[in-house]
């Protein structure tokens, strides 16, 4: 029944008319004319008056949009589709009825022919009539489609498209319809109407694909006529065997690779189980026929994401319209289902596969090794390299990473691109953004408080000033010039394991690189307090550790040093995801605040929404800081920090030396910066990290239970951290490293950190989902099976 649709309505709505087939009624001669409308009424008259060869026993009339539509049924059981459209329609349905009438006698199958003109009355005013051969039989179903039918069809459609690449028509070439590829960009004022902004920015990537690196070359693709929507409503089955198509509505003129792409589409998301052995098969038949060139095939990945989201696109418009019913919602999922496949394909693979398929060598890659030495040649050698086989990366999307052989790697580890690798809205406003102004902050420009306001709502009042610089390390750096400056004193105090940036000046705060390989150990003006760990900490109480600091800060001043800061962060990173314990800072930064102490938060890796629960993680602590260093997030991976805090604090350090930045603030960074914002905002990231961080922390906690090598699980949000303990409950570096490198095998990223190494640390990109959870704690599960 749906094809009666798909054969009648204006093919540019494809996916919208089958479910008109339940509006539809059925009339007979005798009684159809006492209730319709007067157009309805003109439309009966009309088919009444056709030259049929036999009379008429049943109209049915299937809805449509841009033509109304009718199948009749005649008293020999021969079955014809009447079709009025609207006059400015005459070229083109005259040019379709050309083309079908052209190929019909040359091909072995069945087509909807157009009978010559039976009605020439003038009472259709502005429409016209046009009446087609009705090709017998069902629609293709998961259930026909066999790979018999695969070939047979497949066949046909190179056969169809080879036959077609020899006809010129100049109304087929003019006419433009956003279901042609070649015309796919119409659909991007559409974009806007994906209500959700995650789907949204599936569609954005893969439209500005298509845009820049695929739309580009059309020019040089062998281009034909082409049927231009092969869906399964549109491949007809007969007892079982291939009987024809219908509905050429979507001729077009482009690429004729597009019709295999097209097609290719819709037999992968109608298997979607077994959508890589259909593709195989659908290549491989069209190989036969049509050969296609190596830079044909090359783009058919594309080609397929982009006819999803014009799929999706005019589904999202007919919503917007109140034109979607119950089937659109339907049949929309399967499309939105593999757009989101598409998005964790490594590009490599896509592109190898359908070569493969088609019968050419894969790309080539690049030998890593060489890549490796040739980087070493001009590196320092202090710069790391992560895994003994380090992998050589070629591109990423959202919470994938790809490498050059075409895997992908979920990313559980990567904290920087925030709301997803290449994010398209984040391109999309950097590249806006450099192709109009990019200076400094000599000069006045409105991104600049427009941001910075952005930015600072999302604290507390009194912190009322930002400070942007371009790093994480620039940041802290700037914080304690400015504590220096500001308080008059030299002293600093910092956590034990705490990381807070690159500079002589942030090394020298940072107890994880002083007190490790190739540090000093603190200055003598640092002062170094205990993590207060809940987990087997070196005290059990909060007030033990309160007490202890005090004390130590006590000793400290009464050696004769100044105390102009206290730097740390929330939850120490680098000391393996330990949250400071519950009621040390507030009980603590009263005391420094006494003292004239300035607190420094550095939300380096817990800020931006991570936490789920808080924006940022000074939140949890219940206290207000001086100054809260920002980096990494703050403009998901554009070099970009910022350092957050108060009037009297800013008066105070202005000096008379100017503090100037050549690239901090500028109109670039605050354009990303602020689009991070709105990003997570709009794709709700905090509300993700939340749940799905929540998810997690259950799932790892239940694997605790199972497997007693699991010490603790803690963190917040999307920053989890899972100790990893041996039969006495000691600190197990290389189950950690175990871990770490069999997940790597299994292409997944996480990463491992504390003094010892052993701590499991995860902290994706914010728009990590439960199934991601899923695949990472089911490959952990097995991971640690094996191990036992
Ligand atoms: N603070 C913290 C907590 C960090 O984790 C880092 C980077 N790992 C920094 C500061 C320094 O940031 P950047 O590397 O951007 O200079």
């Amino acid at each position: 029944s749906a094809r009666f649709l798909s054969c009648m309505a204006n093919s540019n709505y494809q996916f919208d008319h089958v479910c008109s087939f339940f509006t539809s009624w059925q009339i007979f001669p005798t009684f159809a004319f006492k209730r319709n409308t007067s157009m309805e009424q003109t439309h009966l008259n009309i088919i009444q008056q056709l030259d049929f060869d036999d009379v008429i026993k049943t109209i049915t009339k299937l809805d449509g949009y841009g033509s109304v539509n009718f199948n009749i049924k005649l008293g020999n059981n021969e079955s014809y589709i009447v079709k009025f459209y609207d006059r400015c329609e005459k070229p083109i349905i005259d040019a379709e009825v050309e083309i079908i009438s052209a190929i019909s006698d040359l091909v072995h199958f069945n087509l909807p022919k157009a009978l010559g003109p039976m009605y020439q009355g003038l009472d259709l005013k502005d429409q016209f009539v046009r009446v087609s051969a009705f090709v017998q039989g069902d629609t293709l179903t998961p259930v026909t489609l066999t790979d018999e039918n695969i070939h047979e069809f497949t066949m046909a459609a190179a056969t169809m498209v080879g036959l077609l690449a020899k006809l010129d028509n100049v109304v087929i070439q003019a006419h433009q319809h956003s279901w042609n590829l070649r015309d796919a960009l119409m659909v991007k004022p559409m974009i806007d109407m994906i209500k959700d902004a995650s789907d949204r920015k599936l569609v954005q990537y893969f439209m500005s694909v298509f845009e820049y690196d695929v739309k580009p070359v059309f020019d040089r693709l062998p281009h034909s006529i082409i049927h231009g929507d092969l869906n399964e409503a549109n491949i007809i089955i007969r007892d079982g065997k291939f009987e024809g198509f219908i509905d050429f509505g979507d001729i077009s003129y482009c690429p004729r690779v597009c019709e295999l792409a097209i097609l290719l589409t819709y037999m992968m998301m109608l298997r979607p189980d077994n959508a890589w052995a259909t593709a195989r098969k659908v290549m491989e038949a069209w190989q036969k026929i049509l050969p296609l060139h190596e830079d044909e095939v090359k783009r058919i990945p594309s080609l397929i994401a982009t006819r999803l989201c014009v799929s999706v696109c005019h589904s999202a418009a007919k919503k917007q319209s109140n034109e979607a019913t119950d089937y659109i919602l339907i049949s929309e999922k399967p499309a939105w289902d593999m757009l989101r496949n598409w998005a964790s394909y490594n590009p490599v693979f896509l592109e190898n596969s359908f070569l493969s398929f088609a019968g050419f060598a894969p790309k080539t890659i690049s030998d890593i090794h060489t890549v490796i030495e040739r980087r070493k040649k001009v590196a320092a050698p202090s710069l790391s390299l992560s895994y003994d086989a380090p992998i050589h990366m070629s591109s990423s999307l959202f919470q994938y990473m790809f490498d050059t052989t075409g895997g992908t790697y979920l990313d559980a580890y990567n904290n920087i691109p925030h709301v997803g690798h290449c994010h398209p809205r984040i391109t999309e406003a950097a590249w806006r953004q450099m192709r109009l102004l990019n200076t400094n902050t000599r000069y006045v420009y409105d991104i600049y408080a427009q941001y910075v306001e952005r930015l600072l709502s999302h604290f507390p009042d009194t912190l009322d000033k930002a400070l942007l610089v371009n790093s994480g390390s620039e940041a802290s750096d700037l914080a304690s010039r400015i504590a220096r400056t500001v308080t008059g004193r030299d002293g600093m105090i910092v956590m034990e394991w705490g990381y807070h940036g690159n500079t002589q000046n942030g090394i020298n705060v940072s107890s994880y690189k002083f007190d490790r390989k190739g540090g000093k150990g603190a200055r003598p003006d640092t002062l170094v307090l205990p993590l207060p760990k809940a987990y087997k900490g070196r005290h059990a109480t909060v007030e033990a550790y309160v007490a202890e600091a005090k004390s130590l800060i006590d000793d400290f001043e009464a050696k004769g040093n100044t105390i102009a800061a206290f730097i740390t962060e929330p939850i120490s990173g680098c000391g393996g995801q330990v949250p400071l314990m519950d009621r040390y800072l507030s009980l603590l930064v009263p005391y420094l605040r006494a003292k004239g102490i300035l607190v420094i938060i550095d939300e380096v890796q817990t800020g931006f929404g991570r936490l789920g629960q808080w924006f940022w993680g000074f939140e949890m602590h219940g206290i207000l800081p001086d100054m809260v260093v920002l980096g990494k997030p703050i403009a998901n991976g554009h070099p970009m920090g910022a350092v957050i805090t108060k009037n009297e604090i800013t008066s105070a350090f202005n000096n008379g030396m100017e503090f100037f930045s050549s690239f901090g603030g500028n109109p670039v960074s605050c354009m990303i910066g602020k689009t991070v914002l709105d990003i997570i905002n709009d794709e709700g990231l905090q509300q993700n990290a939340h749940q799905v961080g929540q998810y997690w922390l259950d799932q790892l906690r239940a694997l605790s239970e199972q497997f007693p090598s699991l010490g603790d699980v803690r963190g917040s949000g999307l920053f989890i951290g899972v100790e990893c303990i041996d039969d006495h409950g000691c600190e197990n570096t290389s189950l950690a490293q175990h871990i770490k490198n069999r997940l790597k095998d299994r292409y997944i990223f996480a990463s491992t950190d504390g003094p010892l190494d052993n701590v499991l640390k995860m902290k994706p990109p914010l728009c990590f989902s439960k199934d991601n959870v899923d695949h990472f704690v089911r490959n952990m599960e097995e991971i640690l099976m094996d191990n036992n």
